[in-house]
């Protein structure tokens, strides 16, 4: 093991004199009295190595000793990963809190999984067998899935399987196999293996077109602003717009299999909610709870920024395991500018030249790079698996002219920006109808939207008109066009997260009723005034919000749609050509 000395300490940037080589990105562990704090190289110039210490830094002095690991910052995969609670450094916290405390003590690294737990392994292999990296060796039950015990990534080449375990009750660090490569070197291998957090996992066969849909049961999403599973997608918002609680939504009823969240807490409190409330929600899928199927990796505003970095990529390294197991997993960083703000931090110590607002010149590589690590693959073994990542952005004071948010939308398939105007009005989620895109093919009536989001536009137009000329300088067919989209907006763009039934809309359920929306904003409709419009869309309102309150599928729910079809054939007079040529034009 190499060492060194402190020589100088800025903030949580130590500045280190050593005599032997040390490598970029190493793990180093700085030596307090009898505490170690762990470090990582970011910087060598000849003898002097620049860490950041991912841990506070009081007390650190001149002359203390550094020991270099020779190892990247890892993180351990294995089963017993799903349901647990980490901070940046895959300290489990539930843990951490019976034995320190809640947060953790500093210089204080415990297990990241249970040692002691007994798994129920059944061999997948056999003596004799050719297996190579990512290849499974056998299975565990973990919550709903089968845990692949796999080949540790970064073993090289064909092996061969020397010892396999017979099916029975192991832990973690029993070995379950031996394997020998072409020079007749034997490896022995556990149920756990670790990965450098940096490095992406590419152990699978080829990466694929993200095609699918992932079903977020937000209809504001799925139909206008989708995204597919192992594509990305960000949420910037001014602070308080909506951004974690759309996250929370999005973790409970997404249609994937595992979650996970990378918390970078705005406010310490958030954090801490999240932990308290996340073990409480019941899984719609399973009706278990929804930690089995989640992971979630938190920091707060009062842990050391460097801590934040770590923990981001940690998150996505965890994704990337889990979707070495054929499973689609869903990454959910909020917030990423915490993130960001930690590397502007730390280019400042490192007195780089700085980029626009201070961020490092590499902001807009690393924020590409981490979105990258999305993706559809297909794995050796014929199956797929996909990793799904969506950040939340708190751009200060909403500007989304900000380096952060412009680096992101650079890179993502999607964004979903929140608007403060809407949140304001409570009109929820607060994502913008009009600023919104996406760039991928939803599966809901994707030949319908456009024609939707042109009713929106244009009533916004008509809307910023009538602010001026008053309802009285705007035409009858004006301020139909506004009614239209109000109504849309209404009853179809926001969504009533707390409500059992309209809280989550599934995909069917969307199709059928965006169906009847697009009929209703393609009608002709006769009113005698102004009045008689806004009082048939009232009405019209308040049945569809009745319509969307009801059971899908039940005999109430199919008298309320013949009520809303009795109502739209007493004032429709025809159709809008151009609604169905152009959904025509876009389905051939
Ligand atoms: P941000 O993360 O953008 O700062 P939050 O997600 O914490 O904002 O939301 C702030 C508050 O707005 C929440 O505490 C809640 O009261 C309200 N809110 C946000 N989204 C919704 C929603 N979909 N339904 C109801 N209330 C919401
Ligand atoms: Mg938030």
């Amino acid at each position: 093991m190499s060492t060194g000395k402190v020589v100088a300490v800025n903030g949580n940037m130590v500045t280190v004199e050593v005599e032997t080589e040390v490598s970029m990105n190493e793990v180093a562990y700085v030596v307090v009295g009898d505490q170690r704090l762990k470090a990582e190289v970011i910087r060598i110039r000849g003898n002097l190595v620049e860490l950041q210490v991912f841990e506070m830094t009081r007390g650190i002095g001149i002359d203390d000793p550094v020991e270099f690991t020779h190892e990247m910052l890892a993180v351990q995969l294995g089963p017993g990963l799903l349901g647990q609670v980490f901070d940046g450094l895959q300290n489990p916290l539930p843990k951490v809190a019976e034995d320190f405390g809640f947060f953790l003590q500093r210089g204080a690294y415990v297990d990241p999984l249970p040692k002691e737990t007994k798994w129920k392994f059944t061999p997948k292999v056999s003596v004799g067998d050719t297996v190579m990296q990512a290849d499974t060796l056998g299975t565990v039950p973990e919550g709903i899935f089968e845990h692949r015990v796999m080949v540790p990534f970064g073993l090289e080449g064909s092996l061969k399987v020397t010892k396999i375990s017979g099916e029975g009750e192991y832990s973690i660090n029993e070995t379950i196999a031996e394997v020998e490569d072409s020079d007749g070197k034997k490896t022995p291998l556990s149920m756990v293996f670790t990965w450098p957090v940096k490095r992406a996992i590419n152990a699978y066969s080829e990466r694929l077109r993200p095609s699918d849909p992932m079903i977020t049961k937000v209809r504001l999403i799925d139909t206008f602003f989708p995204v597919n599973l192992g594509g990305t997608y960000c949420i910037p918002g001014p602070f308080g717009a909506g951004k974690t609680v759309l996250q929370q939504i999005t973790s409970r009823h997404a249609d994937v299999d595992v979650v996970i969240i990378a918390a970078c807490g705005e406010r310490a409190g958030e954090v801490v909610e999240t932990l308290r409330e996340f073990p409480e929600l019941t899984d719609p899928r399973t009706g278990r709870t929804l930690m089995e199927r989640t992971v979630i990796i938190c920091n707060t505003s009062s842990m050391p920024v460097a801590a934040r970095e770590a923990s981001v990529y940690t998150a996505v390294t965890i994704g990337e395991y889990y979707r070495q197991m054929g499973l689609n997993v869903l990454l959910l960083a909020d917030s990423t500018s915490r993130w960001a703000q930690a590397m502007r931090e730390m280019s400042g110590r490192l007195e780089e030249i700085p980029g626009e607002e201070a961020f490092p010149a590499y902001l807009e590589s690393v924020i590409a790079a981490f979105y990258e690590r999305a993706g559809v693959v297909r794995l050796r073994d014929g199956s797929t698996g996909s990793v799904t990542i969506g950040g939340t952005v708190s751009p200060a004071g909403g500007n989304f002219e900000e380096p952060v948010t412009q680096a992101t939308l650079k890179v993502v398939g999607a964004f979903h920006g929140l608007s403060r105007e809407r949140s304001d009005a409570r009109k929820y989620p607060s994502i913008h109808p009009l600023d919104s895109w996406s760039k991928y093919q939803g599966s809901i009536h994707p030949e319908k939207t456009e024609y939707a989001r042109g009713v929106l536009f244009r009533g916004d137009e008509v809307g910023q008109m009538m602010k001026v000329v008053g309802e009285e300088g705007t035409s009858l067919d004006d301020y139909v066009i506004f009614l239209k989209s109000d109504f849309l907006d209404s009853v179809y763009l926001q969504q009533n997260s707390f409500d059992p039934v309209d809280g989550s809309v599934s995909p069917d359920r969307q199709r059928h009723v965006f169906d009847l929306l697009f009929q209703i904003l393609s009608a002709q409709f006769k009113f005698d005034n102004k009045d008689d419009a806004r009082s048939w869309f009232a009405r019209l309102r308040q049945r569809f919000l009745d319509y969307n309150g009801t059971e899908w599928k039940t005999e109430k729910f199919e008298t309320v749609e013949e009520e809303i079809k009795k109502q739209v054939e007493e004032k429709q007079v025809g159709v809008d050509e151009t609604a169905l040529a152009g959904a025509a034009g876009a389905t051939e």
